[in-house]
């Protein structure tokens, strides 16, 4: 059995193996020497009181033996049953992958282009402001979690299937330590080239994937989802997994016009906001500088403001605000940051909860997408509060708190630009008001983070999904709609990269099982 040690450091031994390793052997009372394999299990910086680096290790000593990690069991399905998975997003991909190891063939049918052509449409929203509505830094190969910041937590309890996923990420390119870092980070530089690994995977074993093919319908037969229809082309299947994303609105007007039941769902909207990266150092590490050998220091902040749950979301330290909308008629902002996370900028969204009584007005006119249109209409209104070519509202943060308009604004890392815009004057009252009150308590709990260095940048409005497809908890089916397997975020059941993965390998399992059941008929 391997032995399992936490080592209290300094930022500097906590980067040196030479120093690390004999004080863990001195501490099981072992010679450096016997050490065959120190593998970290977990790393977290504690900046409380005094800086220290907490290093929980496991030893393997004299002839001690890692445990395989986890492989993928592929086998060719070019022939075997073939499943319908619609969206290449973490949900699709993982969803793809376990299909093939339970013999079916996975046909991957996603409205964008391959993520290396993605990049193309992503340069002309970040230069000209010009979307395209099929492929940007939402839609296409890899879904919102290619060019997004790679942040791989995720607070779900399942660790077998968190890892899971960790080591197939790791098989297709990412980094060691993502199996170990208290807070796994990939990188959108690198996130690219482990989605097209993970396509070849998919190709290889006898998968398919079609891309430019947005679904339009559903080919229903008998009540039961037999495959789906993109403008004139049909794409059949023996069961359909839905993996869209919460983006996907057209999607959630498709079910509702044919009557699928769906539900509104809370959700969360609100801003992003920057501050220079040295700023949240100075703030989180209490060092004049944070040196080399620690990390862009981060941020996670809740506050209740008249019983409604502000809170920090999706914190990129050394990061970049991007544009991330899927229609030009909308602004909606979104941080990403390289592997590297060595921009001269943090940012954050800061959202409020949105509930049910916030939409109740909307109900009448559009039932279960009232949520969905109250988001429509947020980004629809900053869009129009902010400049040509998706130049975004902002705000000092400072003047913002204070409600007063900026004359003047930062610098910022978004790359249409922003322009001043008083926010609480278009914003619903109830998210200005909580939004006010949050940054008023995270600047007395983080001195330093209100400050007129700061920024708002409008709108952070995709944090979930506004509408949930239900679906049966044992058969994860629609309860209407036989063979038809809603999954990953834009379904209700997932919120970020790993939970999106795990969701879609629960589906493709379930999907499985089902056709198990009707002899794969
Ligand atoms: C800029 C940015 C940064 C982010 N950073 C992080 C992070 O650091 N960590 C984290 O965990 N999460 C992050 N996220 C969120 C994360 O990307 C999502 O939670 C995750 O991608 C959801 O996975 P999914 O597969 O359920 O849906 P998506 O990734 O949204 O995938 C849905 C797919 O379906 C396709 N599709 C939609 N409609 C149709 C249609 N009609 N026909 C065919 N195909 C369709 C889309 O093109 C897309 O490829 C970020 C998101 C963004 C935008």
């Amino acid at each position: 059995m391997p032995k399992e040690l936490t080592l209290t450091l300094t930022p500097e031994q906590a980067a040196r193996q030479e120093v690390y390793i004999p004080l863990a052997a001195r501490m099981v009372g072992v010679q450096p020497g016997q050490i065959a394999l120190a593998r970290i299990v977990r790393r977290s910086i504690d900046a409380r009181r005094k800086l220290q680096v907490l290093l929980t290790l496991e030893l393997f000593i004299d002839d001690e033996r890692p445990p395989e990690p986890v492989r993928l069991e592929l086998r060719p399905v070019d022939h075997a049953a073939p499943v319908v998975v619609v969206g290449c997003g973490p949900a699709g991909l993982f969803a793809a992958l376990r299909l093939i190891e339970e013999g079916y063939k996975p046909i991957l049918v996603e409205r964008g282009k391959e993520v290396g052509a993605r990049k193309t449409d992503i340069a002309a929203i970040n230069r000209n402001g010009q979307v395209d509505p099929d492929s940007n830094y939402a839609f296409g190969e890899g879904g919102a979690g290619a060019f997004s910041d790679g942040k791989l937590f995720t607070r779900s309890k399942k660790r077998g299937d968190h890892h899971r996923a960790l080591h197939i990420l790791l098989q297709h390119g990412a980094d060691p330590s993502i199996l170990y870092d208290a807070h796994p980070h990939v990188g959108t530089d690198r996130l690219p080239g482990i989605i097209a690994r993970i396509r070849q995977t998919i190709i290889e074993a006898g998968g398919e994937v079609c891309f430019g093919q947005r679904v339009t319908d559903l080919i229903v037969k008998d009540g039961r989802c037999l495959g789906v229809i993109c403008g004139d082309t049909t794409i059949e299947g023996r069961a359909v997994i839905l993996a869209t994303g919460h983006s996907a609105d057209d999607i959630y007007m498709m079910l509702h016009r044919r009557g699928v039941p769906l539900q509104a769902k809370p959700f969360a909207m609100g801003v992003r906001v920057e501050h220079p990266q040295t700023l949240i150092d100075t703030i989180q590490y209490r060092l004049p500088s944070r040196g080399d050998h620690l990390p862009a220091a981060t941020y996670q902040l809740v506050a209740q403001v008249g019983g409604r749950g502000v809170y920090s979301f999706c914190m990129c330290p050394g990061g970049h605000i991007v544009p991330a909308m899927t229609s030009a008629s909308e602004s909606v902002v979104n941080g990403m940051s390289t592997s590297g996370r060595n921009s001269l900028f943090a940012n954050a969204g800061i959202v409020a909860e949105i509930r049910p009584a916030d939409w109740a007005h909307l109900d009448g006119q559009h039932g279960p997408l009232a949520g969905l249109v109250l988001r429509q209409q947020f980004e629809q209104a900053a869009r129009e509060h902010g400049g040509a070519a998706q130049i975004a509202p902002a705000q000092r943060l400072t003047d913002f708190v204070a409600g007063r308009p900026s004359s003047a604004l930062p610098r910022t890392s978004y790359p249409p630009g922003v322009a001043p815009s008083q926010m609480e004057q278009w914003m619903p009252p109830f998210i200005s008001e909580a939004l006010r009150g949050g940054f008023v308590d995270f600047g007395r709990r983080m001195r330093g983070f209100l400050t007129d260095q700061a920024q708002i940048v409008g709108v952070e409005s995709r944090t979930s999904s506004p509408v949930r497809i239900p679906r049966d908890g044992a058969s994860l089916m629609h309860p209407a709609i036989e063979g038809l397997f809603p999954s990953g975020e834009g379904a209700g059941y997932a919120g970020g990269i790993i939970s999106a993965a795990v969701d879609g390998d629960r589906s493709a399992l379930a999907t499985a099982r089902y056709l198990k059941a009707h002899n794969n008929k």
